[in-house]
């Protein structure tokens, strides 16, 4: 899969200024081109989660949480039709829904996505 050569440059954006290599606000620390952080760099670690508190999406809560003074909120359950996830791969976003009915790959693009990420479930996605 890795045919093109990916940009090394990591980037740490913190409030009120989002990262502008993607089309939605994002930010975190030492954020990759594909969403990898300093937390979770591992290759299928391409997705970003949407805060339920600012609506911004960050590589992990554990990036939120360094650059913003609240605490991260899982995605409420009434907005579970409402783009929740970003793919790091094709920047394309998908719902809650999809995401968590999905088979941990792309909708758009087929990249992987780690399973593992699940186990986190309730720290991102309400119950
Ligand atoms: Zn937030
Ligand atoms: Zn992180
Ligand atoms: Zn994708």
């Amino acid at each position: 899969m890795a045919t093109e050569p990916t940009e090394p440059t990591e980037r740490t954006t913190r409030p009120p200024d989002t990262d502008d290599r993607f089309e939605e606000p994002l930010r975190g620390v030492d954020v990759d081109p594909e969403t990898r952080c300093a937390h979770y760099d591992d290759p299928p670690d391409v997705i970003a989660l949407r805060c339920g508190a600012c609506a911004t999406y960050y590589p992990c809560a554990a990036c939120h949480d360094a650059v913003c003074d609240h605490p991260f909120e899982p995605w409420p359950r009434e907005r579970f039709d409402e783009p929740a996830v970003l793919c790091g791969v094709c920047g394309r976003t998908i719902t809650a829904r999809v995401y968590l009915d999905g088979d941990d790959r792309c909708p758009g693009c087929a990249a992987a996505f780690n399973p593992g990420c699940r186990a986190h479930r309730e720290r991102y996605f309400e119950r």
